[in-house]
Formats: C-alpha cells, sequence, structure tokens
C-alpha cells in the first residue's frame, strides 16, 4: 500500500501543529513547531518560499479542508484510504465524526503505536508490515487491519528484544490508553472495549471533516 515518503516536519509546519510524526525528536528541541524554541529558530510557519504570508485567517472550507489533511497525516493515511473510511463510517450507526475516529483508533498500527512499542505510527507501522506483531497469536502483517473487542495483539518473542523496542519502552513516557489493557510485562494488550471520544486525545474536530465531505 503507498504511503507518504516525503519530509514529516513539513506536514507538521503545514498543518501549524506538532503531530508527533517523528518519534523521540518530536519531544525535542529539534521540533521546529516546538514551544520551546525561540521566535527566532522556530519554524512554526507553512513551509515553501511563501509559508509566511500564509500566516492569515482562512475561509470557513479552508478549515475544514485543515482538519482532514491533520487527521489524515496523525494516522498516516492517504486520501484514497481516507475517504473510504468516512464513506464506511458514514454508513454505520452514530455520530460520523466519533465513529471516523474511533475506526481510526482501532487500526492495527495505532495500537501498536498507544503501546508504545513504536515511537510513531510510522515505526509502528513497520513493526506490522514486518511481521513483528501477532493478533490472538497470529502474525498479521496489514497495518490498517481493525481490532476488535476483545483481541490479544502482542509483540513476537524475538522481537521483544530489539533494540528500539527497548528504548522506546524505556524512554517514553506515554500512558496506556483506558481501552486497552496491558499485560505480560507490557509485550502484550488487550483491546477491553472500543474507544470512546472522550479517550482519543488527538487535536481534531471531527465534525469539521464530516462537513467537509458532506458538501
Ligand atoms: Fe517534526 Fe515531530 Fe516536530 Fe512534527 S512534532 S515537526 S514530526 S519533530
Amino acid at each position: 500500500m503507498a504511503r507518504y515518503t516525503g519530509p514529516v516536519c513539513r506536514l507538521c509546519r503545514r498543518e501549524r501543529t506538532k503531530l508527533f510524526l517523528k518519534g523521540e525528536r518530536c519531544y525535542s528541541m529539534k521540533c521546529p513547531v516546538s514551544d520551546q524554541v525561540t521566535e527566532r529558530t522556530s519554524r512554526a510557519y507553512p513551509p515553501g518560499e511563501h509559508g509566511r504570508d500564509r500566516m492569515r485567517q482562512g475561509s470557513e472550507y479552508l478549515s475544514q479542508l485543515r482538519e482532514k489533511q491533520k487527521a489524515r497525516r496523525i494516522y498516516g493515511l492517504l486520501e484514497k484510504q481516507f475517504r473510504n473510511l468516512y464513506e464506511e463510517a458514514n454508513r454505520r450507526p452514530g455520530i460520523t465524526g466519533e465513529v471516523l475516529l474511533q475506526m481510526l483508533e482501532l487500526r492495527l498500527d495505532n495500537v501498536v503505536f498507544r503501546s508504545a512499542w513504536g515511537a510513531s505510527r510510522s515505526q509502528s507501522r513497520q513493526l506490522v508490515r514486518h511481521g513483528h506483531i501477532t493478533v490472538n497469536g497470529k502474525r498479521v502483517t496489514i497495518p490498517s487491519y481493525r481490532l476488535r473487542k476483545g483481541d490479544v495483539v502482542a509483540l513476537k518473542g524475538p522481537t521483544r528484544e530489539n533494540f528500539h523496542v527497548r528504548r522506546n519502552r524505556d524512554t517514553l513516557d506515554r500512558q496506556l490508553v483506558p481501552w486497552l489493557e496491558s499485560a505480560d510485562d507490557g509485550f502484550q494488550v488487550t483491546l477491553l472495549s472500543l474507544p470512546l471520544r472522550e479517550h482519543i486525545d488527538e487535536p481534531v474536530q471531527e465534525q469539521l471533516i464530516v462537513e467537509l465531505y458532506s458538501k
């Protein structure tokens, strides 16, 4: 499946907010949109030659578009995948925006990220693609695999000693979300329930995405 392979800090700068796409660097002073860097060295403005000119307030459509792009980039989906997911969420009962976010959270790569085995969602995706993750005891290599209540996700034995995984577990200060339960010394998680909106901490206004796609 295709994926974005360009510079990711550029995406944060475009959205003018931290999307945490790079793992460790996102928590350091090296982040170009970090609050900690001085005004002189900060690059918290859109990329490109005319980036600073784009700082103005935009239209209603622009804010809806930016919100959709932000959500898509946080979870690492391409436009078509995201649109298909929205169509599916729209067909389901419930509030479309919340169902959409719930479906994004239930992706296997996201659960690996939430479990702090991967520093970023792209690193988590790689762990899945390379066959390091099992679901209910079976190896699954599809990052978009949608988990269900009661599913047990685990890191395969040899991967538990992987340098990057160990470092992530030691250094990332990431609280496990309430809809996951950790076991086996943190190398296994069980999906206790479906994620509720209040448990999804991503800075996304899903209603704007629904308004955009409903036009
Ligand atoms: Fe780059 Fe991470 Fe900062 Fe985004 S949050 S700009 S990906 S370092």
